[in-house]
């Protein structure tokens, strides 16, 4: 006779029990469970207190953040490596883990606006101070430090004007005085830099940007040493930083293109850049890869040969220019954001700077007619005509 049905009502809310996994599957599955069963209360407590390897409940970490995370730590050489929710969520990890009340910060005046604010205004309502300096400049980084100062943090690579930091250099004068030095290297990516190699005690990646690289996930990563290491993942867990299963999925699937992506994007860049060079509507272009950039010579022992996807130029007739060349460049998209797969320019005056008194943001090099394009992997001739409808406009 056939096994009684069970009742609708009770096939549901019973867990299902995985089938063993007899071969590997090509792509990893995505780990959707919040939590864990535990066999029995001592092993539950042995799990929680870390003395047995396994996952009990997701916040405290799940396997697509791990098996994202361990491929982000082959790429950086580092000793550890944890993913969060976001690139933001990666610094506020590091700084929830390595600093406290009368600590002090030095940070660099050309960071990403939002971090810059966290580094700033938000850390100082926990009695942590800051100083900003230009890190381009390492005199007046060497002025800023204290005997209080834990940790410098500089981009390996600025935003909007593209000025390549001495990370060597940098973290021998944070080390000769006790400090941490905190690269976010999202502007370069592993595939042009990996900022431990040269001294760098912490990274941090946004990884929505350029290593994921499509623009349809949030999230980021946190690496490095291990002596930076001890309070991360009880941070991670108690601030609630964690990533979620899906995005570290799709991310991880972004990543297998990464090296790619960074190539062409970047052989395009220097391209886009020398043709803006040459026009006559264009005062300045910033690229790392042209001569006539101020650290080219850094970027290139730096960096090796690749200087990334972000150019960032500024046209003669300002605000109208601007606005003329974005309203002409049709198919390249106005995203105030970076690393996707296709060209897209951004407007720092009006999005990542806004908040700049326009004399700060003139005393920085950026102007109304300052446009900065993430360039993409289309075919070279496509970006070029693109911004060459653009230019048209402005005649
Ligand atoms: C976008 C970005 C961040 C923040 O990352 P999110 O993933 O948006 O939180 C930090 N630093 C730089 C340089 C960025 O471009």
């Amino acid at each position: 006779m056939a096994q009684k049905p069970e009742k609708p009502e009770d096939i549901c809310p019973r867990p299902d029990v995985v089938p063993p996994q007899l071969t590997q599957p090509a792509s990893p599955p995505i780990y959707t469970a919040a939590v864990y069963r535990c066999e029995s209360p001592d092993q539950a407590a042995r799990l929680l207190a870390g003395e047995q390897a396994g996952y009990v409940y997701s916040r405290d970490g799940h396997p697509n953040a791990d098996m994202l995370a361990e491929k982000c730590r082959r790429l950086h050489g580092a000793d550890r490596a944890a993913v969060c929710a976001s690139g933001m969520s990666a610094l506020a990890l590091a700084v929830l883990a390595r600093l406290r009340e009368h600590d002090h910060l030095v940070v660099s005046s050309q960071l990403y606006g939002r971090s810059l604010e966290l580094l700033t205004s938000e850390v100082g309502r926990l009695g942590i101070t800051s100083t900003m300096a230009d890190t381009c400049d390492l005199d007046a980084t060497r002025a800023a430090l204290r005997p209080e100062t834990r940790l410098v943090v500089v981009e390996t690579i600025t935003n909007p004007l593209l000025r390549v930091s001495d990370l060597a250099s940098l973290a021998e004068l944070c080390h000769a005085r006790e400090a941490a030095l905190l690269v976010d290297n999202t502007f370069a990516s592993p595939a042009v830099c990996r900022p431990l190699e040269l001294g760098a005690d912490l990274v941090l990646e946004s990884l929505t940007k350029i290593m994921s690289g499509h623009s349809d996930v949030l999230l980021g990563l946190l690496c490095g040493r291990e002596e930076c290491w001890d309070r991360i993942p009880l941070v991670l867990s108690a601030w609630g930083l964690t990533s979620s299963p899906f995005d570290c999925w799709v991310a991880a699937r972004g990543l297998g293109t990464m090296a790619l992506r960074v190539a062409k994007a970047s052989a395009n860049a220097l391209l886009v850049a020398n043709f803006l060079a040459g026009r006559a509507e264009v005062e300045w272009v910033s690229y790392p890869g042209l001569r006539q950039h101020p650290d080219h010579e850094l970027a290139l022992r730096q960096f090796g040969g690749t200087f990334g996807s972000m150019v960032t130029f500024t046209l003669g007739g300002g605000r109208a220019a601007a606005e003329a060349f974005i309203a002409a460049a049709e198919r390249i998209g106005f995203f105030p954001s970076l690393g996707d797969l296709s060209t897209t320019l951004s407007h720092p005056a009006s999005t990542s700077h806004r908040s700049l008194s326009a004399l700060d943001r003139r005393r920085q090099g950026i102007g109304e007619g300052t446009l900065r394009l993430s360039v993409g992997i289309e075919s070279s001739e496509a970006i070029v005509s693109a911004i060459e409808e653009g230019l048209a406009a402005l005649a």
